[in-house]
């Protein structure tokens, strides 16, 4: 007996075959294509409402850590420079504070603090802005400020700095609006020389001026892509005014600047009639808005990133703290990556000054510790995931044997 009983339905509104255009079978139940239909529309409904929630600023003022909680934060990750992670904390904390300000009537609007760090390469700038994007869950993009040009050269408009930071939160505009870009090298956009050139200088005034704007707050055309803008191009706008900016360079040579105003004042300076010895190894120390000028940067950009801090160079034991002491120090991704094929993998603490004294001697900084590691664990990582022996012991001999065999003279900076 055929009847309509046994004939196929959809389990949601109970139409039989006949009664449908199409009808999707499940493994023990049926649904029709115009359930189908708004069963997508009501899924689109709620991750819509759900996508608004979580890219909405909702956060309230006790939610947000506290200064001393972000400087704990990023004490887990990187080793040292107390100044600028005392300095990046009150800046986040103070950013974060001017998101929620009330509209409380009055006439003062706080302000944007976006930040510039001053430090020898390798000394942990990029570290620091990454560290902080992940405590705060925020979109984060780091962007090399040496491929941007002017409008009509060769390279990248500067909107394109925008695109890495949609594209770091799948085009959400909401949230990219709320991020952290780290625009590192941003010294090679100096202008050569401190005094306004009469003719054009390509590779620094006019792109410096065309970061302005976006560090000012303004609504500017991104293209999806990024690279360079062209006419037919549908280009999605964004809103700078809550974008942290924080910017990293090296300014190769401008201890010598920062020296030379320091002489003018002769061996010392005073502060509250206290004569100060100046401490010729890290004269980062003393830098100040002037020397940014000096090196070439104009004083709108200057004006535009209030808190300038530095880096203290490393020195052999802050290398060693790092080798060993961040939560993902580079000695416990080895140790993990073998203890994945059950390899326990003990190592001599003189193999530590080893490694940091080849850091040091090729000049290579924290940047080198990775490779040289890397050398030293090569033929084990090569020959024990099909060996028996489960255990690994780095001596120093051992380490100095693999560093002899390995290619290591070729990364010695001149
Ligand atoms: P910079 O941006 O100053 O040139 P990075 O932050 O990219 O330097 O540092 C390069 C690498 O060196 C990092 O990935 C990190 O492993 C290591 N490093 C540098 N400085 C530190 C530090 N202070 N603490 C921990 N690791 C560091």
């Amino acid at each position: 007996m055929a009847g309509k009983r046994n004939e196929d339905r959809c389990n949601f509104c109970g139409r039989g075959r006949g009664e449908v255009n199409l009808l999707i079978s499940g493994i023990d139940g049926y649904i029709c294509d115009e359930c189908a239909e708004q069963a997508h529309a009501i899924v689109n409904e709620a991750l819509k409402q759900h996508d608004e929630r979580s890219s909405g600023m909702d956060m309230d003022l006790s939610e947000l850590p506290k200064p001393k909680d972000i400087k704990a934060f990023l004490d887990g990750y990187v080793i040292g420079q107390d100044e600028a992670k005392r300095n990046l904390s009150v800046a986040v904390y103070n950013h974060y504070k001017r998101l929620m300000q009330p509209n409380s009537g009055d006439d003062v609007e706080i302000e944007k603090s976006n930040i510039i760090m001053v430090g020898r390469t390798g000394t942990g700038k990029t570290l620091l802005a990454k560290t902080i994007a992940r405590m705060l869950n925020v979109p984060f993009a780091i962007v090399d400020a040496t491929v941007l040009t002017e409008a009509g050269y060769v390279g990248e408009d500067i909107e394109s700095i925008l695109t890495r930071l949609l594209q770091a939160c799948d085009y959400d505009v909401k949230k990219a609006e709320r991020g952290i870009v780290f625009i590192d090298e941003i010294d090679k956009i100096a202008r050569k020389g401190d005094n306004p050139s009469i003719t054009r200088d390509v590779s620094g005034e006019g792109v410096q001026q065309g970061l302005l704007k976006l560090l000012e707050g303004s609504r500017v055309g991104v293209p999806p892509q990024g690279g360079r803008k062209h006419p037919e191009q549908k280009l999605i706008e964004v809103d700078t005014k809550n974008i942290l900016f924080i910017c990293g360079g090296a300014f190769d040579g401008i201890e010598q600047k920062i020296a030379a105003r320091l002489n003018t004042r002769s061996v010392g300076f005073n502060t509250d009639d206290k004569r100060v010895e100046v401490d010729r190894n890290n004269l980062l120390q003393y830098i100040t808005p002037a020397d940014l000028k000096k090196f070439g940067l104009i004083p709108e950009i200057i004006g535009r990133l209030p808190i300038l801090t530095y880096l203290e160079p490393l020195d052999a034991e802050a290398l060693k703290r790092i080798l060993t002491e961040p939560k993902n120090a580079i000695i416990k991704q080895y140790q993990k990556l073998f203890k994945m094929d059950g390899i326990e993998v003990t190592i001599d603490p003189e193999v530590y000054q080893l490694i940091v004294d080849k850091a040091i001697e090729y000049k290579l900084g924290a940047r080198g510790l990775r490779a040289i590691t890397e050398s030293i664990m090569m033929d084990a990582m090569y020959n024990m995931p099909s060996d028996e022996k489960k255990k690994l012991h780095v001596t120093l001999e051992y380490a100095k044997e693999e560093l002899r065999k390995s290619n290591l003279e070729r990364m010695r900076v001149a």
